[in-house]
């Protein structure tokens, strides 16, 4: 089956679906973009996907390319006409086409596009029941990494590294040694006592909807949170560690930089969480 990509009010073929050479998003990285798990035919988390999208423009005074209703049609529609039950949809916006030029262009429209991908279930489970290793690399990202920008070049750097020592993700960290998160995905960890830690959302990460829909998880089963930093350190010696994100929902992590996390087993708690956390998610059928 061809794959369709919506763009600017149309529905095209994957492979002829274009934006303009002049697009802020390509010449700045002045665009702003979701990625929402489909699950059974589901989108998950919409509202939180939604919620966020419209704080990421709000924060960069980026207008919105349509109404909020209307932007829930066009996800179920490139889900539904890619024929995706399981996978994801993505949305990117764009402060739009003007003669490059930094300051915001007057009257530009902005560009949205969405896409959507099938992805292979067996595959993905199987890896979370293995879980993964992280290779641990400096941030080096801009100020403001809550608003979910396309400015992604830090992230794929790392994220390069990782694959390249035989890590699936890398954990990134600050100066002061503590982690702030993967490059796609929330960093945790679960202390002796069975405590879930994870760093507070401000300025330094993104609040990840997993992460968010995750602490709704961790109520259910009486798991207690604590929002603070985290050095390598403390993670090497946690009783386990794991990952968040629309693209992973839970992975357990059991190495970091070749150094086993606890047993070097996925961590029961991560696994747990894994299995529980759709029963907490908003499910959208498409
Ligand atoms: N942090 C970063 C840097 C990310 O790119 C992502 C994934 N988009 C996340 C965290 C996790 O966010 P979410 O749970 O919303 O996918």
């Amino acid at each position: 089956m061809s794959r369709i990509a919506y763009v600017n009010g149309r529905y095209l073929a994957h492979r002829e679906a274009r934006v303009h050479i002049e697009d802020r998003g390509f010449q700045f990285a002045d665009s702003v973009y979701e990625v929402c798990e489909i699950r059974d035919g589901a989108l998950i988390d919409a509202t939180r996907h939604l919620d966020r999208l419209e704080r990421s423009m709000g924060e960069l005074r980026m207008p919105a390319p349509m109404g909020r209703a209307a932007l829930l049609v066009v996800l179920r529609e490139v889900a539904r006409r890619n024929l995706v039950r399981n996978g994801h949809v993505y949305l990117q916006v764009s402060r739009g086409v003007a003669p490059r030029d930094f300051p915001f262009p007057a009257g530009a429209a902005p560009t949205l596009v969405v896409t959507a991908r099938s992805k292979n279930v067996a595959e993905a489970e199987a890896r979370a029941l293995k879980g993964v290793a992280v290779a641990v690399r400096p941030d080096i990202r801009w100020g403001r990494r809550d608003i979910k920008t396309t400015g992604l070049l830090a992230n794929a750097l790392a994220k390069q590294h990782a694959r390249e020592h035989g890590a699936f993700e890398a954990w990134l960290v600050d100066e002061r040694g503590f982690v702030t998160e993967g490059a796609s995905s929330n960093a945790w960890i679960v202390t002796a006592d069975g405590a879930l830690v994870t760093r507070a959302a401000d300025h330094m990460i993104l609040r990840g909807v997993t992460r968010t829909t995750l602490f709704d998880v961790a109520a259910e089963l009486q798991l207690r949170i604590e929002e603070r930093p985290f050095t390598v350190e403390e993670a090497r010696r946690a009783r386990e560690a794991f990952m968040t994100s629309a693209n992973s929902i839970v992975i357990p992590i059991v190495a970091i930089d070749g150094a086993k996390v606890g047993d070097g087993a996925p961590g029961p708690t991560a696994l747990r969480l894994r299995a529980l956390f759709h029963a907490s998610a908003e499910a959208t059928q498409v």
